[in-house]
């Protein structure tokens, strides 16, 4: 009998993705298991490809079979539980094997093919090579002959006092050519050690030293006992803005920490809770791990390592996080849980909150989702009572919140006044500089003119790969495509079609930037989109500054309305959120009520009340009113009507189909197919509610060159409906159409890929 293993491969496509058999050679024997990282032999010409061990096997040895080439070191295979989550998304989100490890762990910790040293037999090498650095150590004598440098001098008796890294020997003025010099007289050794990255560790730890009011006590004392009962809990914790929400994590945190158990937080997107990791780094310390985007790939390997050899107790992140190696988790937060970055939308496909409920199964942990805007879904499961539903219904200290006010821009027009800022917003912005206090000012859309349009033909300018308007950027003075990063350099005075006069309108954060600059010359104006906070940490920073009160007025994207926590901000003003109350998606109302909702709740959190201005051409928006009453429950009961009527989530699933490809006939044709395989295969079972809608071209409908088609299938979403769409793509393959269309299934998309 030889001992084989069943291995899933990497860069398959989800026809091919199975598991495929592989010898063990006798010396590999005890170093391959469940979870292994191997290199194997793939194809006819034997190409090395990276893969992973679902299983292993006996099986007699006449068996003709490839042999795997090489096996990672057993601190790099997946454990058991992280083994679970993989073929957990593989079966809910339609991803290959090998999609779904790189999901589970960091760049930083897996393997790649190379070349052994003879030049031609293929090995395994770490990804990451830069995580570790060079450390000195004295093993021998200095020889007294030739006679020593007065640099050789200086290192042996700096690393008389113990072993130092290269780093800090260069700082001494000891370079690493004098170094390996003295490796080579064996006067010293040199080490590989990992790197030690101390994050965040400017934050200042303070002892957890709050009172909580009775409202928030109320609520630690429902949650409390579900960290010690051993049974999964699911809860939501629906708090308006301000009502300190925070600070009972931090409790329930503390609390199950004294349990024995460690707590996972997730925050939407490391710019939209900033202070989350300040506040959890200032009460917890060095037991804290992040895991997030911003994170280079050392950092996030670094930290993920620390998880995974029980270094922490907390990890705090965005998406992603939710795969961290902890073990034993008593508690996962969902923070601000209505946000779409919870959703991912690359493969794998999935959404934090069913990894999330997956892993509180698991562990029996309390699972909390937190927010003053729930999306309706969860907000809907906790009135069915599948989630305990616990209430913050004050601020914290007793502020009222913020007074809103909507501005006409029509009536503003037709009042004489053609700016992009109204009377009110100005007087508004004047009496709140003239106070001293700050203001938050919201416009989501970056960039100087968002469309350019021709006065003779009224064409509007687009970009030529992709069918969205190109913007208008004045700092270099170029027309650019936020969808695909092409750019028209200098931005053309001429219509390209008709050779007419090209005329730039529209109303982006640097153009509101140059206005308020001319309208106030002594304020101090902070512009904060993707465009200004490009580099590395620039956003930590400028927040900090504002918040240091270096500034008065902070204009920005989506990126300021959410999150933000300022005592000295008592006006909060709309310029413009338009384009988004006429953008599709059965999420689209939901989207303006909770962004209206939180940028109104940055106002006002301390002693001095807040007041909200909204400006906006369609002030008789429903969504749009009953945000600026802060009516959460009046907009909920209109938007679950709204989803039962038209039948939307939460009354049945969605999974979107999405089909792309080069040219426009193949990818219409190759969706018609798809969506006619789905009838004929959905016909043969029984009792399979399902409703098809298209296809129909995406709103978009072309992106870099690739144009695009969808399908929308309203369903149970069960394991029922997972099979027979496994049997579609299978049917769907075999008629080789994915050599016309690529074909992806997202089943938390909201309408409009
Ligand atoms: P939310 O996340 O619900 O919008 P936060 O957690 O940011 O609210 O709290 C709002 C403000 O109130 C913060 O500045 C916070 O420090 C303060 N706060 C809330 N609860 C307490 C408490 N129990 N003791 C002291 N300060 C509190
Ligand atoms: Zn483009």
């Amino acid at each position: 009998m030889a001992k084989t293993v069943q291995v899933a491969v990497s860069n398959t496509t989800y026809h091919f993705d199975k598991l495929y058999t592989y010898l063990v050679m006798s010396d590999q024997e005890n170093r391959v298991r469940s979870g292994s990282m191997v290199l194997v032999p793939f194809g006819k010409a034997s190409k090395p490809r990276m893969g992973i061990v679902l299983g292993c096997d006996e099986v007699p040895v006449s068996a003709k079979l490839k042999a795997v080439y090489d096996v990672a070191p057993d601190t790099a295979a997946l454990t058991p539980d992280l083994l679970r989550l993989v073929l957990f998304l593989r079966e809910r989100t339609f991803c290959t094997y090998y999609e779904a490890v790189k999901a589970v762990i960091p760049y930083g910790a897996l393997y790649k093919p190379a070349l052994a040293e003879d030049g031609v037999t293929p090995v395994l090498q770490k990804q990451l090579t830069r995580h570790t650095e060079n450390q000195y150590r004295l093993v021998g004598q200095l020889p007294q002959k030739p006679k020593p440098t007065a640099k050789q001098l200086a290192a042996v008796a700096l690393l008389g006092g113990g072993p130092r890294l290269l780093n800090d020997l260069e700082e001494k003025g000891i370079s690493k050519d004098v170094l390996e010099r003295l490796c080579d007289k064996d006067v010293l050794c040199c080490e590989k050690v990992n790197k030690t990255i101390d994050l965040y560790s400017h934050i200042p730890q303070k002892p957890l030293d709050v009172t909580l009011s009775p409202q928030q006590q109320a609520a630690y004392d429902a949650l409390a006992p579900h960290l010690a009962d051993h049974a999964a809990h699911g809860a939501l914790l629906y708090g308006v803005t301000g009502s300190g929400k925070t600070l009972v994590f931090v409790k329930l945190i503390e609390q199950c920490l004294v349990l024995g158990r460690k707590a996972l937080v997730l925050v939407p997107e490391i710019g939209l809770t900033p202070q989350m990791i300040y506040r959890l780094k200032s009460a917890f310390g060095d037991r804290v791990a992040v895991q997030h985007s911003a994170l280079n790939h050392t950092e996030r390997f670094l930290q993920w390592q620390m998880i995974q050899d029980g270094g922490a107790d907390i990890v705090v992140g965005t998406r992603s996080a939710v795969f961290a190696p902890l073990k034993d988790i008593g508690l996962i937060i969902i923070d601000e849980e209505q946000e779409h970055t919870y959703r991912s939308e690359s493969a794998p496909r999935f959404s934090a909150h069913e990894v999330a409920r997956q892993r509180a199964a698991e562990n029996a942990s309390l699972l909390l989702l937190a927010s003053a805007t729930p999306s309706t879904e969860s907000y809907y499961a906790a009135r069915m009572h599948k989630y305990q539903l616990v209430t913050l219904t004050q601020r914290y200290g007793g502020n009222p919140l913020p007074t809103v006010e909507m501005v006409d821009m029509r009536a503003e027009l037709a009042a004489g006044n053609p700016g992009d800022i109204s009377r009110t917003m100005e007087n508004a912005i004047r009496r709140t500089l003239e106070t001293g206090k700050q203001a938050i000012l919201l416009l989501n859309r970056r960039g100087y003119q968002t469309v350019t349009v021709c006065e003779d033909c009224g064409q509007v300018l687009k970009c030529e790969k992709c069918s969205v308007p190109m913007v208008y950027h004045k700092a270099k003075g170029e027309l650019l495509c936020h969808y695909c990063g092409s750019s028209i350099h200098p931005a053309p005075k001429k219509c390209p079609s008709c050779g007419g006069k090209l005329q730039y309108t529209g109303f982006g954060t640097q153009k509101a930037e140059e206005e308020l600059a001319n309208l106030f010359p002594e304020a101090r104006i902070l512009r904060m989109d993707q465009d200004s906070t490009s580099t590395k940490d620039a956003h930590e920073r400028l927040l900090a500054q504002f918040g240091r009160h270096e500034y008065d007025i902070m204009l920005g994207t989506q990126m300021v309305a959410k999150g933000l926590d300022f005592e000295d901000v008592t006006l909060v003003g709309v310029l413009g959120i338009d384009s988004l109350l006429f953008a599709q998606g059965f999420r689209a109302c939901e989207n303006v009520f909770d962004l209206i909702t939180q940028v109104v709740g940055r106002g006002g959190r301390a002693k001095s009340p807040g007041h909200a201005i909204i400006q906006t051409v369609a002030p008789d928006d429903t969504a749009l009113n009953l945000a600026a009453q802060q009516d959460y429950d009046a907009f909920y009961e209109q938007e679950i009507l709204f989803r039962k009527l038209s039948l939307y989530p939460p009354f049945c699933r969605l999974c979107m189909v999405g089909f792309s490809g080069t040219k426009e006939p193949d990818v219409a044709f190759a969706a018609s197919r798809f969506a006619v395989l789905l009838g004929q295969l959905a016909s043969k079972q029984e009792k399979m509610p399902l409703r098809v809608l298209g296809p129909t071209p995406c709103t978009i409908t072309k992106i870099n060159d690739r144009y695009r088609y969808q399908l929308t299938v309203k369903c149970r979403g069960d394991k029922a409906f997972r099979d027979l769409m496994r049997q579609v793509l299978a049917a769907y393959e075999k008629e080789k159409l994915p050599q016309k269309a690529g074909v992806i299934l997202d089943m938390h998309a909201d309408g409009d890929l």
